[in-house]
């Protein structure tokens, strides 16, 4: 067929590529009946693959053309995160990641579509359809994830310690979608485990009112770049102090040694619908979000889940939040897991550094 637009306006050249693994295993069927509908009739060409093994994404991204106008990736994140390691092994990386990506929510945990369209429309896969047709290209920071002499890219998270287990100790849960993470996290209650790290971070900001105020200051000045979804109700400017300490960070070493419930760092407020992790991430500030819950009580722990899907626990003074351009932890434990972009990786030491707006994204 010929290709009579390229670059930019659609119709599009579009690479899709589908895990029909993920999530409840309805990837194929949801492009079939929701999703190509709406790019054909767009006018778009499309190249389709189904991926038919873990990696398969990787090897895909690596050797990606780069006339396309967009990667259309029907998954959850962990195809995402395939897609971007892929893309750092291209030849050309640089170009290869100004391929815009744009995610179709297809598997269990789908926090960068959540991030990208917001709780109303970030699972619904034609709303997706639509974003790849009508959305702008937008930049986003990515993270480099070093352990020992391997180097890897991360888009969205890294946990350890309870949010590391309810997501590996429920992968065979696949079919109850994203309330696999509910049933997680009552696992991880009841379980109450502490996890022991030696953890160190270059922190520009700890103070959480401050976090707020900047995150308002960008999203009210046009020239910074497009936010990721909306703030919600509960992350609002306001003039009560809340905890943080003395005035700001010079950006050098910190560190942080007290046991912990779980540590999670990383970019875009979503991780799944029911847990906005990081409500005052920025998709290009430069800098990774880290949230570090101290030890508390089942009761209080139960009690945070009200309100996580705004952000809410962010407020509790036992989270404690920063914001950093590197971070190292160690894992002091035997076992456990580490959990990166929902993928699982050894339990051992690891760096993360910003990317700065490496990643390209359509967005609305
Ligand atoms: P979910 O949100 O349910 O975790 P993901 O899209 O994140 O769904 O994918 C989960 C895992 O499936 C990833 O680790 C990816 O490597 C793997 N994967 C990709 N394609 C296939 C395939 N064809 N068969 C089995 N696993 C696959
Ligand atoms: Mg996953």
């Amino acid at each position: 067929t010929q290709v009579a637009y390229k670059g930019g306006n659609p119709p599009k050249v579009l690479r899709v590529l589908i895990n029909p693994r993920g999530g409840p295993g309805k990837a194929l069927q949801i492009y079939l009946n929701q999703v190509e509908p709406i790019l054909l009739e767009a006018g778009c060409e499309v190249e389709v693959t189904c991926t038919t093994r873990a990696g398969h994404a990787i090897e895909l991204a690596q050797t990606i053309d780069l006339g396309y106008d967009a990667l259309v990736i029907v998954s959850g994140d962990g195809l995402i995160h395939e897609v971007m390691n892929g893309l750092a092994k291209h030849p050309q990386p640089e170009k290869a990641f100004s391929i815009p990506i744009a995610p179709i929510p297809a598997g269990s945990g789908n926090g960068l579509s959540l991030n990208i369209l917001g709780l109303q429309d970030g699972l619904d896969p034609c709303a997706a359809a639509l974003n790849v047709l009508k959305g702008r290209p937008m930049k986003i920071d990515l993270l480099s994830f070093t352990q020992g002499n391997q180097k890897r890219i991360s888009f969205m998270s890294q946990t350890v310690g309870l949010m590391a287990d309810l997501d590996i100790e429920t992968e065979h849960l696949r079919w109850m979608g994203d309330l696999r993470f509910v049933w997680g996290y009552l696992r991880g209650v009841m379980a109450h485990k502490t996890c022991k790290m030696e953890f160190s971070m270059k922190v520009t900001e700890h103070d959480k009112s401050r976090m707020v105020d900047a995150l308002h200051a960008r999203r009210t000045s046009a020239a910074k770049g497009l936010p990721f979804v909306s703030p919600s109700s509960e992350i609002v400017p306001n003039d009560d102090k809340h905890p943080g300490g003395p005035g700001s960070l010079d950006g050098g070493w910190v560190k942080f040694d007290k046991p912990v419930l779980w540590m999670a760092a990383g970019k875009g407020p979503y991780v799944s619908r029911s847990l906005m992790q990081f409500p005052v991430s920025h998709p290009d500030d430069g800098l990774v979000d880290i949230s570090i819950q101290e030890v508390v009580g089942r009761k209080f722990l139960l009690d945070a889940m009200d309100g996580a899907e705004v952000g809410r626990s962010f407020w509790l003074n036992s989270n404690r939040y920063f914001k950093a351009t590197a971070y190292r932890a160690k894992p002091l434990a035997p076992h456990g897991v580490l959990m990166v972009d929902g993928e699982a990786f050894p339990f051992e030491e690891f760096q993360i550094d910003v990317l700065h707006r490496l990643g390209t994204l359509i967005s609305p």
